[in-house]
């Protein structure tokens, strides 16, 4: 099935990124209202402060992959398209990461590695070296940075009807 996928990119001062964009508060209350909440090691709570995560990085590299829903049958169709790029998109950020001494990626969304995740068990993370955290995971209010960066808004599915668009939202922290 052919589809669009659009890059968009930008770099970004964590400075600027905590001024205007840090509010754990709000993204807190998205997570816990999520069905996922808590479920993969990526997702809050977190033992250690996303602000001081934040603050150990001076620059962060914003990567958006727009992808079409054009030709999706279906809203289960749209998310398995979504999924599979996912897999793709959070791949080369580890891969740009390993080519970035001192970085550290950032995953479109939770951590999808493993079937089920460890922590439902109460067990540590199996693979701490795949799994890594999302923008609103620690704090950020990543549709308004899209929005204010490139311009156009992040789509969700009522759960019946396919919007026109995901995006893939994560990127490098340098
Ligand atoms: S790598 Fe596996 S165990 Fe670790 S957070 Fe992801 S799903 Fe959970």
């Amino acid at each position: 099935m052919t589809y669009q996928k659009q890059r968009f990119e930008a770099r970004i001062a964590t400075e600027e990124l905590i001024e205007k964009y840090f509010d754990p508060a709000v993204t807190l209350a998205k997570c816990r209202a999520c069905r996922g909440f808590a479920s993969t090691w990526s997702c809050p709570d977190f033992d250690f402060d996303p602000l001081d995560f934040w603050k150990g990085f001076s620059r962060f590299h914003l990567i958006v992959d727009r992808i079409s829903n054009e030709g999706a049958a279906s809203v289960a169709a749209a998310k398995d398209r979504l999924l599979a790029e996912k897999s793709l998109y959070d791949a080369e950020m580890l891969a740009l990461e390993k080519e970035r001494p001192g970085s550290c990626a950032l995953a479109a969304q939770e951590c999808a590695h493993c079937t089920k995740c460890a922590r439902l068990a109460g067990k540590p993370c199996l693979h701490p070296e795949q799994m890594r955290y999302a923008l609103e995971s620690l704090g950020m209010l990543a549709v308004n940075l899209v929005k204010d960066q490139f311009g156009f808004d992040v789509l969700w599915s009522d759960g019946k009807s396919v919007p026109a668009y995901y995006l893939l939202v994560g990127g490098i922290l340098e």
